[in-house]
């Protein structure tokens, strides 16, 4: 009989533990943050970048995916202990040419990227992150709208006065369309700046380049995501709980961080993968479809033959680490409560995820099932095994079933979150303790 995780642990530790997340959560809101945050942290324990060699090395890929390793003592041909999650989370992107105005108010065109329900984006404060690179390569890193002082940006919604045949008619999903989603920028003029009709666009333009040195050309050679400005927080009266934007999957990203710098001299070769592109497909060159991780290997093979690299895949092992779906007691009707994941219950193991049918998925062998089972009970690991949700109910993905193309054992293994991809998930602290306990486990044996 399953049992929820609290029974068994050390309040004050997990507590500490999540503390630490939330801090990592709050400043962390874009794949290149937490690709940041991963590396300094890996620095401090003493990981070089690849070039340099060594038991603990990384290498970073175009500053928005990173794979940390820590050498065992067997041959890599022995294969790999590998624990993949990604670091990208569901936002609003700024389209190329954002900036536009429209009856004397500057706003910013957005498509946005991943998964969502597009009227959570609306009328929330959001903060501005990313990067903007000049002509000449020199970089501007944005972080606005995060500090008390700061002004943060919000899509204006439809007042309900007025929404009635607008949006009330409308089925719920398409109440607010993906051109609605235009974010407000400014709304002041002072002088007779810009083009005729433009001139609240054209103060703002001036203040972007007075202020932040920015040109509206330099918007195209830029990555900006609007973001929720929220911090982490602790949910609920007993604070047993984390609200925060970008659980999924940073979650998995941080609790994986945790657990390889504590691994010392494993048996065997431990890798930690934290890629960019999942919410979108893994398309790309950061994502998990590209070859960038065989590249890597490649590298940091002695005898980089193609024979040798059959078969450090071939014995490797890998947790997809990414979050799977709790059981939302407002809205059970979506999953099949004897195979849905419960809050506080521990890490998630799910065989297989995709859609009714069992279509897009890998799926574990029941061998490698067996094996996961026993490393979690011998390190008396709180974990339960669940599905998305009922069958043909719908169905999602990880990067599990691209790990497993390379012919490696993959099993999907994270925690549960409630309203994932929502501006502000929630996960339990059990379960975040419990993930971190069951891939450190995983590691060392
Ligand atoms: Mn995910
Ligand atoms: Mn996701």
């Amino acid at each position: 009989m399953k049992e929820t995780a609290w029974l068994k642990l050390d309040k004050e530790k997990v507590f500490k533990f999540c503390s630490e997340y939330c801090d990592f959560l709050s400043r962390c809101k874009t794949e290149r943050e937490a690709v940041d945050y991963i590396v300094s942290t890996a620095e401090k324990s003493g990981f070089l970048p690849i070039e340099k060699g060594g038991d603990k090395i990384y290498e970073v890929n175009r500053n928005k995916s990173v794979i940390l390793v820590v050498r065992g003592k067997k041959d890599l041909k022995e294969g790999l202990r590998i624990v993949a999650s990604h670091v990208d989370s569901p936002r609003l992107d700024l389209k190329p040419n954002p900036v536009y105005e429209e009856e004397e108010l500057a706003l910013l065109k957005t498509h946005y990227y991943g998964g969502i329900k597009k009227y959570q984006w609306v009328s929330i404060p959001l903060a501005m992150h990313g990067v903007i690179v000049k002509e000449n390569g020199e970089k501007l890193n944005i972080v606005l709208g995060e500090d008390p002082g700061d002004p943060v940006f919000t899509v204006c919604d439809l007042l309900p006065h007025l929404a009635k045949k607008i949006q009330g008619e409308k089925k719920f999903f398409e109440g607010i369309a993906g051109e609605e989603l235009n974010i407000l920028f400014g709304s002041m003029r002072k002088e007779d700046k810009g083009k005729e009709k433009e001139k609240v666009k054209g103060f703002i333009l001036e203040l972007l380049e007075k202020t932040y040195g920015i040109e509206e050309e330099d918007l195209v050679s830029a990555e900006i995501q609007f973001v929720p400005n929220f911090k982490a927080r602790d949910v609920g009266i007993d604070k047993s709980c984390v609200g925060a934007y970008g659980h999924d999957d940073r979650i998995c990203a941080f609790t994986s961080l945790k657990a390889i710098l504590e691994t010392e001299n494993p048996e065997y070769t431990c890798v930690l993968i934290a890629v960019d592109r999942e919410e979108i497909g893994s398309e790309g060159a950061t994502g998990m479809k590209s070859k960038a991780f065989e590249n890597f290997l490649i590298k940091i093979m002695d005898s980089p033959q193609l024979r040798d690299l059959v078969s450090v895949f071939e014995n490797s092992k890998v947790l997809s680490a990414d979050v799977a779906a709790a059981l939302n007691p407002t809205f059970k009707d979506a999953q099949e409560k004897h195979n849905a994941a419960k809050l506080g219950y521990g890490v998630v193991v799910e065989r297989y995820t995709g859609s009714g049918g069992k279509y897009s998925t890998n799926e574990t062998t029941a061998e490698f099932a067996a094996e996961i089972r026993r490393i979690f009970n011998k390190d008396n690991i709180t974990w339960q095994a669940a599905e998305l949700g009922k069958v043909d109910e719908g169905g999602g993905g990880t990067i599990a079933k691209f790990l497993a193309n390379y012919n490696m054992d993959v099993i999907d293994c994270g925690p549960a979150i409630l309203g994932m991809h929502s501006p502000f998930e929630v996960a339990s602290k059990a379960d975040i303790y419990e993930t971190y306990r069951a891939y450190k486990a995983f590691y060392k044996e």
